[in-house]
């Protein structure tokens, strides 16, 4: 960076984020990343860097995802003459794109908050900073909608947007699409080592080496798909490739904790378009694996058949009982919460979920005691034959969202406190401790898993048989494009300090 005085306060999005000489990375390592977060990131990081170096001129961004693509437009704003987007894929938001399944809502995470409930971004009529707010991707939608459709609203907005720029006889970004990887891996740690060697120039005193050239004669520039047939030299680069690949493979380890090499079962993708609400499946054996936001997420749409946990809340909220005792516990939730994301930013060993999930399960205990809300809880489930497993490797829950957690434990304890109110519906186990260690495809096309359980001793295995399968083990670890880009050693490594953990605000304040 230039010398100019850049205040503490503007710097910190820049620290968090940065991974080397001039390079920012807003995805790898990072513990809030909902969409929301990842274009509140963008705006920071582009804002702090125009105030920390009002030189900015060209700005090179990796990925048209919402980070990516939420910073080249605050760029355009800020002023900031040339800016590329270089991406992988065929189009901007392509993660979303085809996902019908998935239902998103910026707010919606926020339950028991008094905002959770509208999911237009980034207005939001009842809230504090309402008229105040600004972002460079904006969408409306009372409900959470699918992913499919929030990258129609996101696509229209950038058009819409590229043409008023235009219009404005601004230059809008180049959003090239169908970028060779690698071309733009070796660009990137190019660009650090040139820039890391012209820091050290300037600091001795000498003519730093001229910058690096990135060219981009032959990329297609969307929406027209025309090649582009230009050069940019850009002072910066922004990282906002994505989180990486998901686990997906169901067995890891065998039964004696070597890498498992036998046949295994690869699930559907996150962000795919899945069946397990299928007409039909309320009557089969389902099966989720992993503790996060993703397998709470299809537990509760496989045994509930809703879209997504807020219409299941609303659903129990119609009886005025039921409202009313979730109300009662709202506020020991919400500081549970409160504190469990404080936690979550501080500390680096998880030990929060133990807590939140303590306090979500008494909370759930006390409601389920209650017939009149047991029987509302009860009402959600399908009927049917079928089976909902959950087989959960550690103890607790992991990192889930307070809504996930607390409906999954609040389904639970209803049906143990009241089994006779769940005739007829689907049944629901949830097993801590256990993984599945061996697979196997009968000729029936069933599957066989070898479930290790942890909490015997010695481990013991145990063979569930099951119709489907979701594997939701997050992402793995490795796969990371921006740390893939640049890594400051090959060896394993925490990557980033706090500052990459410390909760972001919903939105942008216009200035
Ligand atoms: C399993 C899972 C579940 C999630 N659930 C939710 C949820 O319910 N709600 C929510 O708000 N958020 C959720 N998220 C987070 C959500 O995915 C992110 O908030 C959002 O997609 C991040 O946007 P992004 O732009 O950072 O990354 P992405 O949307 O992944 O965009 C990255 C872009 O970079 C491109 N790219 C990748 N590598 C390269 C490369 N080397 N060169 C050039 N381009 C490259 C990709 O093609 C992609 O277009 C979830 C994430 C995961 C993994």
């Amino acid at each position: 960076m230039t010398a100019h005085t850049v205040q503490v306060v503007d710097s910190l999005s820049l620290l968090a984020l940065k991974v080397a000489s001039n390079v920012f990375d807003l995805s790898s390592g990072l513990h809030h990343v909902s969409i929301r977060d990842q274009i509140v990131r963008a705006q920071l990081a582009v804002r702090d860097l125009k105030k920390g170096d009002p030189s900015l001129q060209s700005l090179l961004i990796v990925g048209a995802g919402a980070a990516g693509i939420a910073a080249a437009l605050e760029a355009v704003d800020q002023d900031i003459a040339q800016v590329v987007v270089v991406e992988a894929g065929d189009e901007p938001f392509g993660l979303f794109k085809g996902v019908s399944k998935r239902y998103v809502g910026p707010y919606m995470y926020e339950w028991p908050g008094s905002f959770s409930r509208n999911q237009s971004y980034p207005e939001h009529a009842a809230s504090p900073w309402a008229g105040r707010s600004k972002s460079p991707l904006e969408w409306k939608a009372l409900q959470p909608i699918p992913a499919d459709r929030l990258a129609a609203q996101l696509e229209q907005h950038l058009k819409d947007r590229l043409q008023e720029i235009k219009k404005s006889g601004k230059t809008p970004p180049a959003i090239c699409v169908q970028v060779n990887k690698r071309t733009i891996q070796k660009f990137v740690k190019a660009f650090a080592r040139r820039e890391s060697a012209r820091a050290i120039s300037r600091l001795q005193g000498h003519t730093p080496a001229t910058p690096l050239e990135f060219g981009y004669w032959h990329d297609l520039v969307w929406p027209e798909l025309e090649p582009a047939k230009a050069v940019c030299t850009p002072q910066y680069v922004l990282l906002a490739a994505g989180m990486g690949a998901e686990t997906v493979k169901l067995v890891k380890e065998d039964m004696s904790g070597v890498p498992y090499k036998d046949t295994n079962f690869w699930g559907a993708r996150f962000w795919s378009d899945d069946t397990l609400m299928d007409a039909g499946t309320e009557n089969l054996q389902l099966s989720i694996f992993g503790g996060g936001d993703g397998a709470l997420q299809d537990v509760l749409r496989a045994l509930t058949r809703r879209n997504h946990p807020l219409e299941l809340m609303t659903f129990l909220e119609r009886d005025p009982a039921t409202k009313a005792a979730l109300l009662r516990i709202s506020p020991s939730l919400l500081d549970a919460e409160r504190q469990s994301r404080q936690f979550g930013t501080w500390t680096l060993k998880n030990g929060e979920y133990a807590t939140i999930d303590t306090v979500c399960r008494q909370l759930a205990r006390t409601l389920a005691q209650q017939p009149r809300v047991a029987r509302r809880v009860s009402r959600c489930i399908a009927f049917g034959s079928g089976k909902v497993s959950l087989f959960v490797l550690g103890k607790y829950f992991d990192k889930a969202y307070l809504l996930n957690r607390f409906l999954v434990h609040l389904i639970r304890a209803c049906k143990q406190e009241h089994p006779a109110m769940w005739e007829g519906r689907m049944n629901f186990e949830v097993h801590f401790e256990q993984s599945a260690v061996a697979y196997e495809l009968t000729e029936s096309k069933q599957h066989v898993v070898s479930i290790k359980r942890w909490d015997a001793k010695p481990a013991v295995c145990y063979p569930h048989t099951c119709h489907m399968i979701a594997v939701r083990y997050g992402i793995t670890p490795g796969t990371v494009p921006g740390a893939q880009m640049i890594q400051v050693s090959n060896k394993q490594s925490r990557q980033r300090t706090t500052l990459a953990r410390v909760e972001l605000p919903f939105v942008v304040e216009r200035i």
